[in-house]
């Protein structure tokens, strides 16, 4: 499995400095960097950015999952997604099929997972990729995410990504055997592609 990411250059990456911007990015004393030895595929590319009407210059890095994983360049890389120095690519479909959520969020007389009635009282809303791991990925806002709830499954979900309910409810079947979790975990399989 291939990680790739993006980082922002401030300058244009020239045809030949693919392996360039790595040592300029040394010697210009930044904190994190990535031994060539380690990446797999490594390309110049630019970026629109139409809010700002120009075109930026960014380079494209592809690491194996198994060096990303083991380097922590996630962590490392969190402060520079914040500030909108790196993308990374791939985190931000999240696996869901949203189409199943928009026909599915419709019936909002009926808890979005449970599917048990909501009454006034018991009526919440759920932010189904919750804003935290919005933020994370730096992206202000997803259509279509925000799904009737219950109180007792917007409790249990938390700010959960719906793959870790997922894991927390298959952990409750086993654990109990109640209907209740099972009905959550069918409605978290039609939203999540496999
Ligand atoms: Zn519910």
């Amino acid at each position: 499995m291939i990680k790739v990411f993006h980082i922002r250059e401030s300058r244009l990456v020239d045809s030949s400095g693919a392996s360039m911007v790595f040592s300029r990015k040394r010697r210009r004393g930044a904190k994190t960097h990535i031994p060539k030895s380690q990446i797999v595929s490594f390309e110049p590319y630019k970026k629109e950015a139409p809010h700002i009407g120009t075109i930026e210059s960014w380079i494209k890095v592809s690491v194996t999952t198994w060096i990303w994983n083991k380097a922590k360049l996630e962590d490392q890389f969190r402060s520079m997604v914040a500030n909108g120095e790196v993308i990374l690519e791939g985190d931000n479909q999240f696996r869901i099929d949203w189409d199943e959520v928009r026909r599915r969020s419709l019936q909002k007389d009926h808890c979005f997972f449970c599917l048990r009635p909501l009454l006034v009282s018991s009526r919440t809303k759920d932010h189904l990729i919750s804003r935290h791991i919005l933020k994370k990925n730096n992206i202000n806002a997803l259509p279509h995410n925000t799904v009737p709830c219950c109180t007792g499954c917007n409790g249990l979900k938390g700010s959960l990504h719906p793959e870790e309910f997922r894991k927390k409810v298959s952990l409750k079947i086993h654990q109990t055997g109640l209907v209740y979790y099972s009905t959550i975990k069918e409605c978290l399989d039609d939203i999540i592609n496999s």
